[in-house]
């Protein structure tokens, strides 16, 4: 083992070169340095208001969960009264009912439960709707 700085000839016990006093531990021997930044994470909730029993889950957001996936079901369900190209909407709003009912992790809310089912029921009547049109072009 050599010194880093100037080269010289080093004994597995030297802390110093004998030539240079340039510290041979601190090169050779490379130290575990702790993360900072992630070895103490503070550990913050930053929806503190979660756990909090008083907080409505039939929030005003869910209630239109439940509101969109109907209007889904409507809108897929008038197309098959002859109304051209409004069950994409309702695929649409579909989609949008079941990515706002997913937001409700608790899943203890009767509106957000709602809002999933008609808006699957939407989504699938709309998809059907396309399914069917397509059947029909192709018949004809
Ligand atoms: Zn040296």
């Amino acid at each position: 083992m050599f010194c880093s700085k100037c080269g010289h000839s080093l004994s597995e016990q030297d802390k110093f070169c004998p030539e240079c006093g340039t510290a041979v531990a601190a090169e050779a021997v490379p130290q575990a340095t702790p993360l900072p930044s992630e070895a103490n994470p503070l550990p913050q909730n930053p929806f503190p208001f979660v756990n909090t029993p008083s907080y409505s889950l039939r929030s005003p957001m869910m209630i239109a969960t439940l509101v969109v996936g109907i209007i889904s079901i409507c809108l897929s369900a008038l197309n098959y009264m002859g109304i051209p190209y409004v069950h994409l909407g309702g695929i649409v709003l579909g989609i949008i009912a079941i990515s706002l009912a997913s937001k409700d992790k608790r899943d203890v809310g009767f509106y957000s439960k709602g809002g999933l089912v008609t808006g699957i029921l939407g989504l699938s009547l709309g998809v059907l709707a396309i399914i069917i049109g397509i059947l029909l072009a192709s018949a004809v």
